[in-house]
């Protein structure tokens, strides 16, 4: 299927990917977390359940799965999933990872079959990192790091999120590290949604994004927009790379959004921004509804999607 025949919704946006929480656990407890969406559930999908929604969603023309959570990497059975979905043969399988258990898991993972990792990092100063994470696992997160970079896995990206007076001008030591280990440098604006814990935090810390993207423009060798990937934009600077992330008020973000998203209780959720509009599909697998059956449901998420913010 090429994009002019993939399922569309309502505003003619194709689903190309799909990010899988497969947990809502965590190992770290980050001051502006947006849970994606969700709180830790009792039950959690086992690796057969998530297979099976991998596999609907290949049957309706997905390209591209992102496991994410929760902390991915705290599933034991972490490598089998990867297994099972790699055995459907998508384009693409990433992992979203805080990094703390990378080390451990890198060279299954890959072997596995897994393509890509995005390593979520915000600082490189031991105190700041305590102070967002509740954790004291930074050298573990960097150890991933460079396990990952080393593993032959391509590309390794650290997802760094810009708050305001606590890291905004940390991105430069930040790039640094991300060029000397051949690694993408991707940055993100700080959300608030509506399951954010701390809105107060997330009001005084908000970055505005757009100021960076001048001063990026400026020194770039080259701008590359990426169309398919809510429009972000990459910046190659000093053989380099940094892409942005700016999904807050964000019409374009919202324009070019082709994800769907599954949380950790087994619920389609057809936009980041929204839980008002959660499809279960994990009762129905459990009740053994056909494949046919499965297959409208998910049709009818795709049907629920509409861009958060429109023009
Ligand atoms: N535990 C994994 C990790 O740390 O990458 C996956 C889940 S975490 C929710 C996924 C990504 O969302 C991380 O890169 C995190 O920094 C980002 N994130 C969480 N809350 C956010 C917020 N309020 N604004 C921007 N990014 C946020």
């Amino acid at each position: 299927m090429d994009i002019e025949t993939k399922v569309k919704d309502r505003y003619e946006r194709p689903t190309l990917s799909l990010r899988i929480s497969i947990t809502g656990r965590c190992n770290v407890n980050c001051v502006y977390c947006h849970h994606d969406g969700i709180l830790p559930q009792k039950s959690e999908m086992t690796p057969d359940e998530i297979y099976q929604i991998c596999k609907l969603a290949k049957m309706i023309g997905i390209e591209k799965i992102r496991l994410s959570g929760g902390e991915p990497l705290i599933r034991k059975d972490i490598v089998e999933i990867t297994e099972k979905i790699a055995s459907l043969d998508f384009k693409d399988i990433s992992i979203t990872t805080n990094g703390i258990l990378l080390e451990k898991y890198v060279e299954e993972l890959v072997k596995a079959g897994l393509n890509r990792i995005n390593v979520s990092l915000d600082t490189l100063d031991y105190d700041l990192y305590k102070y967002i994470t509740k954790s004291n696992k930074l050298e573990d997160v960097k150890k991933g790091i460079l396990a990952a970079s080393k593993s032959g896995i391509n590309p390794v990206k650290i997802n760094m999120v810009v708050m305001k007076d606590l890291n905004h001008n940390e991105i430069d030591e930040m790039f640094e590290f991300c060029k000397e280990n051949n690694i993408i440098l991707q940055l993100i604006e700080l959300l608030k949604t509506e399951s954010c814990d701390d809105t107060d935090f997330i009001n005084k810390h908000h970055y505005n994004i757009n100021e960076l993207e001048e001063e990026l423009e400026n020194k770039a060798d080259t701008v590359k927009t990426r169309e398919f990937m809510q429009d972000r934009k990459k910046y190659y600077i000093d053989n380099g790379e940094i892409e942005i992330v700016k999904p807050m008020d964000n019409t374009k973000f919202c324009k070019n959004c082709t994800r769907l998203r599954i949380t950790p209780n087994g619920k389609i959720k057809p936009c980041l921004l929204k839980n008002d509009n959660l499809v279960d599909i994990i009762t129905p697998i459990r009740e053994n509804k056909t494949l046919e059956e499965l297959k409208e449901i998910f049709l009818y998420a795709i049907n629920k999607r509409e861009p958060y913010y429109k023009s």
